[in-house]
This record gives C-alpha cells, sequence and structure tokens, in this order.
C-alpha cells in the first residue's frame, strides 16, 4: 500500500530507524444524511480506500515527535505533559489532541516518534482529520510493548473528544465512528441518538455501478459562522415544535407548523434526510438490494438530497450543483453534495457505463465556466481502521 510505504520511508529518513509499526485509517464519505447527525438522527457513512498512515515507535523521554509528508517543514516536538488545550497550533493539534484526550480517558501514553502519509485529501470533505485523529489513536494505543487497545467506540469518542476540545472544530461522531467502525463492503447505520450502528450491506461494483466523488476543488470562507448558524437554527426550530431534537418530529408534515419560513424549510430538510437515511436503508437490505434497480432509486435518493441542501438548507455551493446537473446530464443515477457544505465534494451514483461520460461531463461544466478543474476520486466502501501486519 502505497500510503504505508510513504510513511514507512518518511520514519527512516526523519528517525533513522524503522518503526515497531504502520496503522491506518481511512477517510469516510457519507451515503445519506446531512446535518442530522447533530439533530440525534441517523447517518450512512462507508470508509473510503483512501487512507493515513502512522508509522510510530515508542520512545522512553515523554516526548511526542511527529512530521508528515503533507507538511513538510513543519514538524511537532513536544512534551506529554505540557498538552493542553491551545498548547498546539496547526495540523499538529490533531495528533496531540488525540494523545491529550487518551491519557484525559485515564491510558498512559507512551512518548512516540511519529510519521504520516496520507492519500485523503485535506479539506475535500472526506474527513482528513478523523482518519489523522484514528490512526494515530491506534498508534498511540498499541505501539508500546505494554499497549492495549481501546474498544473502538470509546476510542471514536475520544478521537472526537481531541477534535472538539483540543482542536476546537465542533463536529459530531460521525467521522470518528466511520473510520473505525467500518467494514468493507458495508455503509455504517449510526443513530445520532442512542449511538447504536449497524452494518448494512454495500456494494455498487456487484450490481454493476460506481460511486463517484468529485472534489469540487472550492472552499468558501463562510462555512464556519454558517455552520453554527444552521445549528443555531435547528435547536430553535425544534424547540418551537415542543420536542428534544429535530429526530423526534413524527414526519414531515409537522414542521409545516412552523410560522418562520427559513425555520420550517431547515426543519423539512433535517426530517426528510433523516427519512432518506431510512429509504437508502431499506432499499440495501431489500429483496431487490443487490440489482440495479435498488441502486437506480438510491440515485433518485441522492438527488433529492441534494435538492432540500440547496433549497431548504442553503449549504450548497455553485461547483457543487453544476456536478449534481452535468452527472445526471451524463448519465449518473444520482447525486449530492457531501459534507458541511460551502465546499468540498459531491458524491455520484452511475452506472459502470455511465462513468466516463459522466466524468466528461462534469469536467466539460467546470472548463465551460473557467473553474479549476474538479478532481475525480473512486469511492469503494472498503475496511476500517487496522495494524498493517
Ligand atoms: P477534512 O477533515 O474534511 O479533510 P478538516 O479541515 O477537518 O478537513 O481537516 C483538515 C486538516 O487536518 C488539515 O488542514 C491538517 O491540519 C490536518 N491533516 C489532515 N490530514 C493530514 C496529514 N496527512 N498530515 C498532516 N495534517 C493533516
Ligand atoms: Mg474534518
Amino acid at each position: 500500500m502505497r500510503t504505508a510505504e510513504g510513511a514507512r520511508q518518511l520514519f527512516l529518513s526523519r528517525f533513522g530507524a524503522a518503526p515497531s509499526g504502520v496503522w491506518l485509517a481511512p477517510g469516510r464519505a457519507n451515503l445519506m444524511g446531512e446535518h442530522t447527525d447533530y439533530n440525534g438522527g441517523f447517518v450512512l457513512p462507508f470508509a473510503l480506500g483512501q487512507v493515513t498512515a502512522v508509522a510510530a515507535a515508542p520512545r522512553t523521554d515523554r516526548r511526542l515527535v511527529l512530521c508528515s509528508g503533507q507538511q513538510p517543514g513543519s514538524d511537532v516536538d513536544v512534551l506529554l505533559d505540557d498538552l493542553a488545550p491551545g498548547a498546539v497550533s496547526g495540523w499538529g493539534a490533531y495528533p496531540c489532541g488525540v494523545a491529550w484526550a487518551l491519557r484525559a480517558a485515564g491510558r498512559d501514553v507512551p512518548g512516540a516518534n511519529i510519521a504520516i502519509d496520507s492519500d485523503v485529501p485535506a479539506g475535500a470533505g472526506l474527513s482528513s482529520s478523523a482518519a489523522l485523529e484514528c490512526a494515530t489513536a491506534l498508534a498511540l494505543t498499541e505501539v508500546a510493548p505494554a499497549g492495549s487497545a481501546v474498544p473502538r467506540r470509546k476510542l471514536a469518542a475520544i478521537a472526537r473528544r481531541a477534535e472538539n476540545e483540543f482542536v476546537g472544530v465542533p463536529s459530531g461522531i460521525m467521522d470518528q465512528s466511520a473510520s473505525l467502525l467500518c467494514e468493507s463492503g458495508h455503509a455504517l447505520l449510526l443513530d445520532c441518538q442512542s449511538l447504536e450502528s449497524s452494518q448494512v450491506p454495500f456494494d455498487p461494483a456487484a450490481a454493476g455501478a460506481r460511486l463517484l466523488l468529485i472534489d469540487t476543488r472550492a472552499t468558501h470562507r463562510l462555512a464556519g459562522g454558517e455552520y453554527a448558524r444552521r445549528r443555531a437554527e435547528c435547536e430553535e426550530a425544534a424547540r418551537l415544535l415542543g420536542v428534544p431534537s429535530l429526530r423526534d418530529v413524527p414526519g414531515p408534515a409537522a414542521v409545516e407548523r412552523l410560522a418562520d419560513p427559513v425555520l420550517r424549510r431547515r426543519a423539512r430538510h433535517v426530517v426528510t434526510d433523516d427519512a432518506r437515511v431510512l429509504q437508502v436503508v431499506a432499499l440495501l437490505r431489500g429483496p431487490a438490494c443487490g440489482s440495479g434497480d435498488a441502486y437506480r432509486e438510491i440515485g433518485r435518493l441522492l438527488t433529492q438530497a441534494h435538492e432540500s441542501l440547496r433549497d431548504d438548507f442553503e449549504v450548497s455551493w455553485p461547483e457543487a450543483d453544476a456536478t449534481v446537473a452535468a452527472a445526471l446530464a451524463g448519465g449518473a443515477f444520482g447525486g449530492r453534495m457531501i459534507g458541511g457544505g460551502f465546499g468540498g465534494s459531491v458524491l455520484a451514483l452511475a452506472p459502470e457505463s455511465a462513468v466516463d461520460s459522466v466524468r466528461g461531463a462534469i469536467a466539460g461544466a467546470f472548463a465551460r465556466r473557467d473553474w479549476t478543474a474538479p478532481e475525480f476520486l473512486d469511492a469503494v466502501p472498503s475496511a476500517s481502521a487496522r495494524r498493517l501486519t
């Protein structure tokens, strides 16, 4: 595997010896359920084949020394006992935050040398941050001779705490859960209220379909503030509807009671997207699960979700709208923006026979508008984080 070899090579050249081991954790894409996580709803992520690799060896001096192939010239060197929120800025906050959160959870973390390499594009909405956290978390718990594995759900909560409290990003539990719990050929149905999860068979290739990820290469500065605003709007809508969270709204008809048109649209997106997650799960578990018909229907739901995110939740961006339109024109079953919005990637589902024409239509749409060319990645439902043997 290329990234594992990259991490091993970087470790050798930086530390002058071989690492004790290499740990991998995947990025993720979310098939359905956007902005549902913090509303106590459902999400349906799957692990990508793209991974972050962490090559590591223990140190005896309580120091953490980190380097990354994606951050040349900005190595990090800290004492474990100095770790506290705010103490490390920049990319090092993700792995250092994991060490801090592990210690806060009562784990004894060893000093370590760590070299990182990754083919998860950063900032594309594919959760390179959780991939980095989860690979680091596995490495730090298993690298010392006396180390022992932490149960995966607990480890996901620890990695999330690193991102929330040490890095300062108020993200939900989906990304770390996906990176640590997904199985190859499956998506993970995650109930963000109970935190229960289950595996859902998801193998588009077996049905002659392909998932395409399109990194639109667009980032919009508004993202952080708008995310906080959407969360506040959802809380307000739930309060006005008299439910603890929008998950508890009985159905789409109930949101029509909201007098404020903006809050009504926000709530409508969340309630209908929760329903779409369950519809996709029913299709994947149903009698037609392995067939092209199921995937055609999932594609239709993806496009519906995109329209809901664009018109009701208002978090789409021009490059994403153009990508979905071009994918459909090129013969895709459907597609939607993924992630928080205002930049990042689109997920499209297409019959194998239409993949080239879908890519061509999207590339053409970008070229006509003089936009930076998009990046195409394959999205194959893959295995979760693991130690390389
Ligand atoms: P996303 O998780 O959608 O890719 P984020 O903004 O949440 O985007 O996380 C991206 C940040 O995570 C990067 O800016 C960097 O600080 C850190 N990061 C991710 N992958 C790596 C890596 N391989 N090496 C160093 N830092 C990384
Ligand atoms: Mg992230």
